[in-house]
């Protein structure tokens, strides 16, 4: 029997699944063990997903279900433009990437690296809101655009964009966390670039992805096992006023969510992923409890304190904020539990 739980409406959180195509040449695949037509799920509905285990059925609901036929820019109208709008009406908002490594995050969010068509999210945002700034000209509303790009490892945080030239992670500032007597999270050492371009926005991200590659190859670890935030704030100014009305968008491309097993694992391995469970955890604890608070009110602790991830990511998440999650799935059958153990984690905090 398929027992399907129901996601929406208990939260402004809205979670899509988007499934990569098996057809492609990946790194994480052993292609010969795989029979690529052995699909493990069934898509019945357009926001319904069946997938099945040797055990049992799981079935799940979602906002939208990006299939393997689903193109970057299909990706980008879906989940991109709805964040953007809201930005540009003075909201915070943020897109995040949850699932197990190989899954589709950072295509998803970044892109891939050949084809001009294969920009994820991230360029697509940038392109379209230098887009509307530069039509807004002429009714004399002006914005400025400001963009961070910060990745947290292991509970540290590296500011990705420092300025001067990265060949080790030495060379990359760590940033530290400051709360302040009003509550207010300060990072000290995270720069803060003002970008007057679309083009100015892409070098500074091209810059951020090199630096992240050079600081996992220095730490001995893999890019999947860090967490990156590329943050934009937006201020407009409207003609005839002072007042200025600032928003965030934050698009995260998470850890892998997979689990390491204690027995096969140790040292560096074993730390990082506790250190990445306990992280997904926090953002999962908060998420939840932003639901309680919706419910019952304003006496419901929010616990953004735990993680560097949460305190980022305070002033984005809950309330008027737009949230959304994108839930990555493999879709050839070795992945099965990690995609349920992925859907899973979508309904909880959905
Ligand atoms: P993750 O960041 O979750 O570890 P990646 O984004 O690196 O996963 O994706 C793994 C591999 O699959 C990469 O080679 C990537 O280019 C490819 N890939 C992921 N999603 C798609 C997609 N929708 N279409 C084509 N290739 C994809
Ligand atoms: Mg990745």
């Amino acid at each position: 029997s398929t027992d399907t739980l129901e996601a929406d409406a208990k939260s402004g959180i809205q979670v899509y699944l988007r499934i990569r195509p098996s057809n492609h040449p990946s790194s994480y695949i052993e292609r010969d063990d795989v029979d690529v037509n052995k699909i493990c799920f069934q898509i019945p509905r357009s926001e319904g997903a069946i997938i099945n285990n040797s055990r049992s059925s799981y079935g799940f609901k979602f906002n939208g279900i990006l299939d393997e036929k689903a193109k970057q820019k299909d990706v980008f109208k879906t989940i991109g433009m709805p964040v953007i709008k809201n930005a540009l009406a003075g909201y915070n908002s943020t897109i995040f990437a949850y699932g197990q490594t190989g899954s589709g995050k950072t295509f998803t969010i970044t892109g891939g690296p050949e084809r001009y068509e294969d920009r994820g999210i991230i360029p697509r945002t940038i392109s379209q809101l230098f887009k509307t700034i530069d039509g807004s000209s002429s009714d004399g509303t002006t914005y400025t655009c400001y963009v961070s790009y910060l990745e947290i490892y292991n509970q540290s945080g590296y500011d990705l964009l420092s300025d001067g030239a990265v060949s080790s992670i030495q060379d990359i500032p760590k940033v530290t966390m400051l709360e302040d007597e009003y509550g207010n999270f300060h990072f000290k050492n995270l720069s803060v670039h003002p970008v007057a371009s679309e083009k100015e926005a892409l070098n500074l991200l091209f810059k951020g992805d090199t630096n992240r590659a050079v600081a996992v190859t220095d730490m001995n670890a893999n890019s999947t096992r860090s967490h990156c935030i590329f943050t934009m704030i937006l201020e407009c100014r409207r003609a005839g006023t002072d007042t200025v009305v600032r928003s965030k968008l934050n698009i995260v491309d998470l850890a892998g969510s997979e689990r390491v097993s204690r027995t096969s694992s140790e040292g560096q391995t074993l730390k990082e992923a506790q250190y990445i469970n306990s992280s997904l955890f926090f953002l999962e604890m908060v998420i939840i409890a932003l639901h309680e608070k919706k419910k019952k009110g304003n006496d419901v602790h929010i616990p953004y304190r735990n993680s560097m991830m949460t305190s980022v990511l305070r002033d984005s998440l809950g309330g008027n904020c737009k949230t959304v999650m994108i839930a990555a799935i493999s879709p050839e059958a070795q992945h099965t539990d990690e995609s349920i153990s992925t859907c899973h984690f979508a309904q909880r905090v959905a």
